[in-house]
């Protein structure tokens, strides 16, 4: 099971030692992520919010969003079309992504990251600070799909053949 996120205290904690209020918009926003596991886009979680926070803006959630990654109470995650994702969980783990439909799921292995040395980049003069691995694929969504559309054109022969054979049917009639 993945590592939950943040709570609630330490969320409000973090606001205080950076002299963030606790406002009610940050607040709702903060809660409606801290609990998702599929990453969503910045419009998701506005679509999420806007009945519980009359009048709020998706500028206003984008704000939000930004302030609350600042704070580091949530964390971007990367997607293959460029797409902000918003992460609440904040400690090293990975992900895997599928390539056609998107998703995003978290994969909080230690072996994995045992397993990685950062490469010396003394060299470039960069200081590495932390790493996240995706890995790229097809998630099982996908998959059966693939062996459905395989099964597809022999369900459409069937289809054809049985229209073929209808209009004879009404000649005869
Ligand atoms: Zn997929
Ligand atoms: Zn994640």
């Amino acid at each position: 099971m993945p590592t939950t996120a943040i709570s609630l205290p330490q969320f409000e904690a973090a606001c205080r030692a950076h002299g963030v209020r606790v406002t009610v918009q940050r607040r709702r926003i903060f809660e409606a992520i801290c609990d998702r596991t599929d990453h969503p886009t910045p419009d998701q979680v506005y679509a999420a919010v806007k009945d519980t926070l009359p009048g709020v803006s998706r500028t206003t959630v984008y704000r939000v969003l930004d302030t609350l990654g600042r704070l580091g109470v949530l964390a971007k995650a990367c997607s293959p079309t460029a797409t902000t994702r918003v992460d609440p969980r904040t400690h090293r783990h990975h992900h895997l992504v599928c390539q056609r439909c998107d998703l995003l799921v978290d994969v909080d292995d230690a072996a994995v990251t045992h397993q990685i040395r950062p490469p010396d980049v003394r060299r470039l003069r960069f200081t590495i600070a932390d790493y996240s691995i995706y890995f790229t694929g097809l998630c099982a969504a996908c998959q059966q799909q693939d062996s459905a559309g395989r099964l597809a054109p022999r369900r459409a022969r069937k289809r054809q053949t049985a229209k073929a054979r209808s209009p004879a049917a009404r000649a005869r009639g």
